[in-house]
């Protein structure tokens, strides 16, 4: 099977690299599951796609039973998972000595917890197909630490050992593992970082002149995703690291 028809779940779905893959499986004739707590962007991109299959979920990936339900109502309507994307994050950036508390505990809710239930929602249905595909997205800061980043990098160094004990556990199941390790992303992750200066300074790093050899579009981590999807079912691309060619 290609793209073509095959049900895809994408968690955090709403803007940047979700969205932009939501549209690029949608353009390539996949059935789509798209979740997130902002309805209304998950409506627009149903709205571009007018001609694609697919169901718009509010779902908060801390919340078990909501991503319970989007993986149920996915069966119900299209009668399997064959993929589900696990990209919902986000990374307020501070020193640990800023002691952001609130900060740890929802970084953890959502990037690693959030991974967890979407793996423990999908499991048994792709146990039961016996054939399925999960990927989660990672980041470069899964593989390195950066000052002011400890904590999300934290998060992002859990889903990789996550998804790689899933990959030794489910390899004889028929259930395939990619993590996607992006760089540098122009999406709308810098709106969960609470500290202004940090914030504002990211944003005009963003704008210098040459920035465009420091940041991807999402889009193009989209094509990435398709490409770990579209393989043969004998072929896992278990990793891919993906970083703006001028990025350190
Ligand atoms: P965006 O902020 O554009 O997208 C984040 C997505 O996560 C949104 O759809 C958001 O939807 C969703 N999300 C956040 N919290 C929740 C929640 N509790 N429940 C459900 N959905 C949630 O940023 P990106 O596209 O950049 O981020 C996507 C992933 O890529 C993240 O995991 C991020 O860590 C990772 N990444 C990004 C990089 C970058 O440079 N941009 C680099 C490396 C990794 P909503 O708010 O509507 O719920």
């Amino acid at each position: 099977m290609s793209l073509k028809d095959k049900v895809v779940v994408i968690m955090g779905a709403s803007s940047g690299i979700g969205a932009a893959t939501a549209n690029l499986l949608a353009s390539k004739g996949a059935k789509l599951s798209i979740a997130a707590r902002r309805l209304d962007r998950l409506e627009e991109i149903k709205n571009q796609n007018p001609d694609a299959k697919i169901k718009t979920f509010k779902a908060d990936v801390t919340k078990a039973e909501e991503v319970e339900k989007v993986i149920a109502d996915t069966v119900a309507e299209y009668g399997r998972v064959d993929v589900l994307f696990n990209n919902a994050g986000i990374m307020p950036v501070n020193n640990l000595d800023q002691l952001a508390h609130d900060e740890w505990q929802n970084m953890l809710d959502i990037n690693v917890k959030g991974v967890l239930n979407g793996i423990a929602a999908t499991l048994p249905v792709m146990k039961k197909q016996k054939s399925g595909h999960i990927i989660t997205t990672s980041s470069v800061l899964g593989y390195e630490v950066l000052p002011g980043y400890a904590a999300y990098s934290g998060t992002k160094y859990a889903v990789r050992a996550i998804m790689e004990g899933l990959r030794q556990e489910e390899r004889t199941s028929n259930i395939k593992t990619t993590i996607i390790a992006p760089g540098s992303v122009r999406t709308e992750l810098f709106n969960s970082i609470n500290n202004k200066e940090v914030r504002e300074g990211l944003e005009s790093a963003m704008k210098q002149p040459g920035s465009k050899m420091m940041a991807l579009q999402p889009e193009e981590i989209a094509q990435a995703v398709a490409f770990a999807i579209d393989t043969p079912a004998n072929m896992a691309v278990n990793e891919m690291v993906i970083r703006p060619t001028g990025q350190e």
